[in-house]
């Protein structure tokens, strides 16, 4: 396949704006007669809803969940980056582009990591005028504070809840048009796939959650915004409910996946504490702007935390990286906890932790200032652990958090298939082999709010359709494939639960591809999720019946993908012969420890293609150009 990104000419800055008035515009008049599917209501698909329904388009929207304020991203904590430079330190949107192109171990697009920092602006001042809660200095302008990867402080948040808070001003937007008639709500729907017409995206294949009903759509161009895929990892930061059924579904009818092994392990989560646990709980990068990570300086040291003299605590993230201290980005603080607890360092039960200690921070601001900013994260650790983190440090170790990988997409946020757009942690994006702290919300908001509405309208002015319905043959043929693969799953009728395979599954990718990886491991990997895919196929049980109410069919269906998807994640992670950012093998690293690229083979996005059941995927690269940063080797010292 011929990959084309369609990255404008002319020079960076300006390619956006000159793109944008190129393009072809649809009517006010013609916007009327377009319908718009939109998958998916967190923050990338209710900003795309509500902006594209307020031009005109007629749109279905489709969530998985009775409302769509209950997407996984009312989850996100910490906040939303954007170059507004109210702090005065010296940001700007080159700063931005530049740091997350640096974050990204240079392995995304120059022009869309651009556009990204310019409309990073536009973003802020629009939750603004919706309402949304920022927190403010004395002053009265917006307040910031500082995320990994960055030296200046350019996040703007809402205490531990600025997704709640940007997923309920984006509602917002939703429900006033689906109040205007402009928006057709669907809640409590999952897709079980895609129909393409004349080779474009042109309807759906749904499964009502509530009375197994499956039920066709048509539109005229379709838009994903289903979230990453790091449950396949089984334990993780995300929504039970967050999966890459609807992904996945896209690649085996022709979209490309980009990147999948690039899957981010946050360095700040409450331990695993038990076998029984389906959950990880996150605790904001954001407490590492005053929370210091350390670990007993001598392996083995079981004394209680208090009680060990600061003489003898190693500060390895101030330490090893005095510019950036315990700011480094995601990817550098997992590792460096993984090498701490390798070397018998690590604290707690376990030994697979490390401190997160705000002793500091309580002396120097007091307890009401550190209550304050980090209230409700403090309440959530002490609930979930038992102990009071203003009394002694957090214990905290990685945990699988957030997929860079996604389908690929050109600058138009289009896939390779015409017709289906992708945004917010569906697409590959814009973080390269690793995303900065705060720059989810603002890329899922960016493309939902200002890009996509405008490439959309690009691509259906300059695009001739056909007439198509739900009751078109293409429709009933895919629908009755779906049909059928419910119903092989239901008369399997083995004597595993859906549950065991996947916690199966996710250990194994944990243990083989996770924070550090080599070939061994990754053939091992692969042999190993063979061999659970096929006994999953013989052995499953799921209860019930698909003409109901059924979570173990749903989870069925996803862990099915689930096993599929993950082979692919060791295949791209195999293919990969270099580290860059999440993808450490290690194979390929420097005198000290760091990921070490190989730009000569590897300065490209890998984009796989589909190439039937059982068969290897093809391999297609998209070469970067990098004509405005000068590629060099990562350092945060
Ligand atoms: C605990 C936590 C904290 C975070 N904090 C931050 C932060 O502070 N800053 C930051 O920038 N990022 C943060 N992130 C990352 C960020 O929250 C996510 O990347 C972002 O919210 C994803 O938004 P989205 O709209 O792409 O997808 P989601 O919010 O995951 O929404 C997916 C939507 O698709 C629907 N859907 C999914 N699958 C299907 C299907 N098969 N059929 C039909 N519908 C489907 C769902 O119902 C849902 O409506 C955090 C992530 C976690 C886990």
């Amino acid at each position: 396949m011929q990959l084309d990104a369609k990255i404008p000419g002319g020079p960076l800055t300006e390619k956006w704006d000159k793109y944008r008035f190129d393009m072809k515009l649809v009517s006010p008049a013609n916007k009327k007669k377009l319908d718009i599917i939109v998958i998916g209501t967190g923050l990338a698909g209710a900003s795309a809803s509500a902006t594209l329904a307020e031009l005109g388009y007629n749109i279905k929207s489709f969530c998985l969940q009775d409302s769509p304020r209950r997407a996984h991203s009312i989850a996100a904590q910490g906040g939303i980056n954007a170059a507004k430079n109210y702090s005065n330190d010296g940001d700007s949107i080159w700063r931005l582009f530049y740091d997350t192109i640096k974050g990204g171990d240079f392995r995304s697009r120059e022009a869309n990591v651009y556009r990204l920092a310019q409309i990073s602006n536009n973003i802020i001042d629009h939750c603004v005028a919706q309402g949304v809660p920022f927190a403010r200095d004395y002053g009265g302008l917006l307040a910031n504070r500082s995320f990994g990867g960055a030296q200046v402080s350019r996040t703007f948040y809402s205490r531990g809840q600025t997704g709640q808070q940007l997923l309920l001003g984006a509602y917002g937007g939703l429900m006033r048009q689906v109040a205007d008639g402009k928006i057709k709500m669907f809640p409590r729907r999952e897709i079980l796939d895609f129909v393409l017409v004349n080779n474009k995206a042109r309807g759906i294949v749904v499964r009502n959650l509530i009375t197994g009903k499956i039920e066709n759509h048509a539109a005229d161009a379709i838009v994903l915004g289903t979230g990453g895929y790091i449950n396949t990892f089984f334990l993780s930061t995300n929504a039970m409910a967050s999966n890459v059924t609807a992904a996945f579904r896209a690649y085996e009818k022709g979209a490309c996946f980009a990147n999948p092994c690039f899957t981010q392990i946050h360095p700040t989560c409450i331990p695993v504490h038990g076998a029984h646990q389906s959950k990880l709980t996150l605790m904001s990068e954001s407490l590492r702007n005053d929370g210091r990570v350390w670990v007993p300086k001598t392996p083995g040291d079981k004394r209680s935390l208090n009680q060990i003299p600061e003489s003898e605590r190693d500060y390895y993230l101030e330490n090893r990286y005095p510019a950036f201290g315990n700011l480094v980005p995601r990817d550098v603080a997992s590792r460096n906890a993984k090498m701490q607890c390798d070397m018998g360092k690590g604290v707690g039960k376990t030994g697979l932790a490390v401190c997160l200690d705000f002793d500091d921070a309580i002396k120097r601001d007091g307890k009401d200032v550190i209550r304050k900013k980090y209230g409700n994260l403090f309440q959530m650790y002490a609930k979930i652990t038992g102990d009071n983190p203003y009394e002694s440090p957090m214990m905290i170790y990685p945990a699988a958090h957030y997929a860079m990988g996604g389908l690929w997409v050109d600058y138009n946020l289009m896939s390779t298939i015409p017709g289906l757009f992708v945004i917010g942690e569906a697409n590959f994006s814009d973080h390269g082999a690793n995303r900065l702290g705060a720059s989810a919300l603002m890329q899922g908001l960016g493309d939902g709010y200002f890009i996509l509405p405008y490439t959309i309208g690009g691509y259906l002015a300059g695009t001739s359709m056909q007439k198509v319905t739900a009751d078109d043959p293409e429709f009933k043929d895919a629908a009755k494939k779906s049909e059928l693969r419910i119903n092989s799953l239901l008369s399997i009728k083995g004597k595993r639960t859906v549950n065991d395979f996947h916690k199966e599954l996710g250990s194994i990718l944990w243990e083989h591809c996770g924070m550090s990886r080599n070939n061994e491991k990754l053939l091992r990997a692969q042999n190993l999720i063979r061999e659970l895919r096929e006994e999953f196929w013989k052995n499953v049980i799921v209860p019930g019946s698909g003409k109901e109410f059924n979570q173990s069919l749903e989870r069925a269906g996803r862990v099915a993908d689930f096993l599929k998807f993950g082979e692919l994640i060791v295949i791209d992670a195999l293919a990969r012969k270099e580290s860059c950012g999440s993808h450490f093998n290690e194979a390929y690293q420097t005198e000290e420890n760091e990921a070490k690229r190989n730009d000569k083979d590897f300065c490209h996005v890998a984009a796989w293609e589909f190439a039937g059941d059982n068969k290897e995927p093809v391999l297609n690269k998209e070469p970067l150009a990098f004509e405005n940063v000068e590629l060099s080797q990562r350092s945060y010292k």
